[in-house]
């Protein structure tokens, strides 16, 4: 079969800009479609933050000073290009020095809220996209878009491009990696991204509950969309608390919406060849791994006990996260024999609760408050436990990672924390590890004390950690269901 191409458009990659699982997924899944010797290329903006010298970006002559309209504004972009490191996928970053030399990606630091112009950003952000197509003179047959920063491309292409004959073979693949982020601005903004009146009417494509919403038009307008698990695409067409107000808007594209599972780049993530850790593992070497919870312990301000669980949490500090069940209950767990170590940055109510709740718990808890993939790393390898009592998750990846780590997971049973673990039950020795269902704290709490309590019999905890080990999310597979995805959008 002649290899399929495929453009794929992230507002962030790994390794080059980052704010979550997004950035993971967009700097793996390109790589895994090269091995299957697909033609994969990716489009991102080009940040202010990224290290143009050390990931050895070039000019690209053929897209210097490119001219975009959208609205009554024309914006000047300049397309470089570099690897995706240790890859042959060609990425390109595209730079708009209005919209992308800011400190942040999305959120003004200064205000602590959203950049005021995000619209117009990402949606100059995908026209140069499609433009630079045109320039490469590279046809893609599929257009792969994620999230709603360039949910506006299958709608250009529909509108704007659709006479235009070079895309006339291309489909577009949208990816809901979170339904909470949809993009929603003022209706006033829709002239200034070249989105006609007549699709933010009430009812209409882009109209939402009076706002502007830019994900919705792309799950509209995209060929087929996907979501990052197959239960996270049940529930969002089932209950508002997972489907923002998009549950009967999915429904009605049910036959073209389906889950697939991120996988995990284990190139990154494994114990066994982890640069970042102060001790490498294997399933063959576990006892090694109390190492790392000495360093963790140390770099965290902890003391160190072998005998004493040490729960780690590596999570953005939203209310996705389920930190309300933490706070909920966090005298009663705190009078358990355990220690806590946190990683994260996000809602500032967050921070003060767990500042306050490490000034109180100085001895069993450590809270670090910041991005620190080095600590997170450490946190993984280091970690008796991990903790992910979220309202939804969509995929999750921190508790794919702790599998691998022999970091034993304690999970609410939802999105693809439900697709990714399996509960521990003690008649039979089966499980990874201990999920509880209700969104409550006292359920979150029964399934830490049940993970505690099989902490202290060694032999069985081993075997859960090395069934955990044993499983296997690379990207492989899930790189082959999105080539059935990518198959099924050409036939359409
Ligand atoms: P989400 O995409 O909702 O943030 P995921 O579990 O899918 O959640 O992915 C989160 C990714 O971001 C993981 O790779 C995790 O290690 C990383 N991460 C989150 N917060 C931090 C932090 N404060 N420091 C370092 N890495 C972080």
């Amino acid at each position: 079969m002649t290899p399929l191409k495929i453009c794929y458009v992230s507002s962030e990659v790994v390794p080059f800009a980052k704010t979550g699982g997004l950035a993971d997924v967009a700097g793996a899944l390109p790589c895994a479609l090269k091995e299957m010797n697909q033609d994969v290329r990716l489009m991102m903006a080009n940040y202010k933050s990224i290290n143009e010298r050390k990931f050895v970006l070039r000019e690209v002559i053929r897209l210097k000073e490119v001219k975009v309209t959208l609205g009554n504004e024309t914006r000047i972009i300049d397309g470089k290009t570099a690897f995706l490191p240790n890859s042959k996928v060609h990425v390109y970053f595209l730079h708009i020095p209005e919209y992308f030399d800011r400190k942040e990606l999305y959120m003004d630091p200064t205000t602590g809220k959203d950049f005021e112009d995000n619209a117009e950003r990402f949606a100059f952000f995908s026209k140069a996209t499609l433009e630079t197509l045109k320039l490469l003179y590279w046809q893609p047959d599929i257009i792969h878009c994620n999230e709603w920063q360039t949910a506006l491309i299958p709608f250009y292409l529909k509108t704007q491009y659709k006479n235009d004959d070079f895309f006339k073979n291309t489909k577009t693949i949208l990816t809901l990696h979170n339904l909470a982020y949809q993009g929603t601005f003022p209706l006033e903004k829709a002239g200034k991204i070249d989105i006609p009146d007549e699709y933010i009417q009430p009812g209409r494509e882009f109209e939402f509950y009076g706002k502007l919403n830019l994900l919705k038009g792309g799950i509209l307008f995209a060929d087929l969309i996907n979501t990052v698990s197959e239960k996270y695409a049940e529930e969002i067409t089932e209950q508002a608390q997972y489907g923002f107000g998009f549950e009967d808007i999915l429904k009605s594209r049910k036959k073209d919406l389906s889950g697939i599972l991120n996988g995990v780049d284990y190139s990154n993530w494994d114990p066994e060849t982890d640069h970042l850790i102060s001790h490498d593992y294997t399933p063959d070497t576990l006892e090694d791994k109390i190492k790392n919870k000495k360093e963790l312990c140390k770099q965290t301000n902890l003391s160190f006990d072998e005998n004493i669980p040490v729960i780690g949490i590596i999570s953005r500090l939203t209310d996705q996260k389920g930190f309300d069940l933490i706070e909920e209950v966090a005298d009663d767990l705190m009078k358990m024999d355990l220690q806590i170590v946190i990683l994260g940055t996000g809602d500032p109510k967050y921070h003060k609760l767990l500042e306050k709740l490490q000034k109180k718990f100085p001895s069993k808890l450590s809270v670090n408050l910041r991005f620190d993939n080095k600590l997170a790393h450490l946190i993984e390898a280091g970690s008796d436990i991990f903790l992910m009592p979220s309202r939804f998750e969509p995929c999750g990846l921190n508790q794919m990672y702790s599998l691998k780590y022999g970091t034993v997971p304690v999970v609410r049973e939802t999105g693809g924390l439900a697709d990714t673990i399996d509960d521990f039950d003690p008649k039979t020795g089966k499980g990874t590890g201990f999920t509880f269902k209700k969104y409550s704290g006292s359920e979150m709490l029964k399934a830490i004390q049940r993970a505690i309590k099989t902490f202290k019999d060694k032999r069985i905890w081993t075997k859960i950690q090395e069934a955990g080990m044993k499983k296997d999310f690379s990207w492989e597979n899930s790189a082959r269901k999105y080539m059935d995805l990518y198959k099924k959008a050409l036939s359409k």
